[in-house]
């Protein structure tokens, strides 16, 4: 089977201020495949952000290949849904002119993407804010309203870099219960970086 997304001997080398460089990454091997969930974990500054940054398309290996059902990845994809920090939503917009981004990139009447927008909050359980602005919602909710916006975009795979760190416990599992339930119900792949174990044990 050919994997999602796939990187082989996957090497990024960063030039540093003072001088020198280092590898971020030295022959990463990783295949995540069709409806799988995969949890990223490793000390801080292994790599973790810059393999997924590569996969995500935002930017270039030094060496090797990353692979996207079997085609090199040349840069980012609606297909491949980045679940960013929770600040990167647009304070000027609403939550679900937010969520219609994705929509109105692609040419999508006001009309029918307000009605998409609609659709992936209730998704995430926040329907009942769509016209709020991001800083009236809790760190929670924002994150819930990322991962709207990433679905905006209907991607086949969503790429969360630590999505659940600085939440509290229950808003945690709640976010944790909507990724497993996106992939179970919806058959989207899952890739996730945290550096908790307990958020591993869960998924
Ligand atoms: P992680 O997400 O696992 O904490 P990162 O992928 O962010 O790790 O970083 C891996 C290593 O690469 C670290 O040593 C970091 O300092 C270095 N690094 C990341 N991005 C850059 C950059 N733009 N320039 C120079 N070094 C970088
Ligand atoms: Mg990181």
């Amino acid at each position: 089977m050919t994997p999602l997304i796939e990187t082989k001997a996957l090497c990024k080398k960063f030039a540093l201020d003072g001088g020198g460089s280092i590898f971020a990454l030295d022959g990463a091997e990783i295949a995540v495949f069709d409806k799988e969930f995969l949890c990223l974990l490793g000390p801080s500054g292994c790599g973790k952000s810059t393999w997924l940054r590569i996969a995500a398309g935002l930017e270039k290996a030094t060496y090797g290949e990353t692979l996207f059902k079997g085609v090199p990845i040349e840069g980012p994809s609606k297909e491949r849904g980045m679940v960013f920090q929770e600040y990167s939503l647009l304070p000027w917009r609403t939550v679900a002119e937010n969520v219609a981004l994705g929509p109105e990139f692609n040419g999508v009447s006001k009309k029918e993407r307000r009605a998409l927008a609609l659709h992936f909050l209730t998704r995430v359980g926040l329907e009942r804010f769509a016209d709020a602005k991001p800083h009236e919602l809790s760190g929670g909710m924002r994150q819930r309203a990322m991962i709207a916006v990433a679905l905006g975009c209907n991607p086949k795979v969503l790429i969360a870099d630590e999505p659940t760190t600085a939440l509290d416990v229950t808003v945690q599992a709640q976010i944790l219960r909507l990724l497993l339930e996106l992939r179970d119900r919806r058959g989207l792949s899952i890739i996730m970086i945290t550096h908790d174990l307990g958020v591993v044990a869960q998924t």
